[in-house]
């Protein structure tokens, strides 16, 4: 049988990312950016169980449906630099290439 994601940890199994995304037992807890290719960077996660675990952007990337901006505001005054830090998870209001992975961090909070 497939599987979305296996815990590292304690083995439990997530059929689809419907299941992975709806299971309170799962948190996320940090963004591992890749500036070279965004969708090849890293959604880090807690699972209940103590485990921690990476998810790659690309497997989220469909969910954001909004815009995409082609210029990068990283390390101008535009930028508030959350994606240089791995625990942050807010928002960015740049408009830069990076900001829509932002987005998805939102909606993988809920
Ligand atoms: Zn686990």
């Amino acid at each position: 049988m497939s599987a979305f994601k296996v815990c590292p940890n304690c083995k439990f199994v997530w059929h689809n990312r419907e299941e992975f995304m709806s299971d309170e037992n799962v948190t996320i807890i940090g963004y591992q950016v890749r500036f070279k290719s965004l969708e090849e960077g890293f959604f880090l996660f807690n699972h209940s169980c103590r485990g921690t675990f990476a998810v790659m952007v690309r497997d989220f990337a469909d969910l954001y449906d909004g815009p995409v901006f082609q210029e990068r505001a990283t390390g101008s005054d535009e930028c508030p630099g959350h994606c240089l830090h791995k625990n942050a998870l807010d928002p960015c209001p740049a408009k830069c290439e990076c900001a829509f992975v932002r987005e998805i961090i939102q909606i993988l909070k809920k």
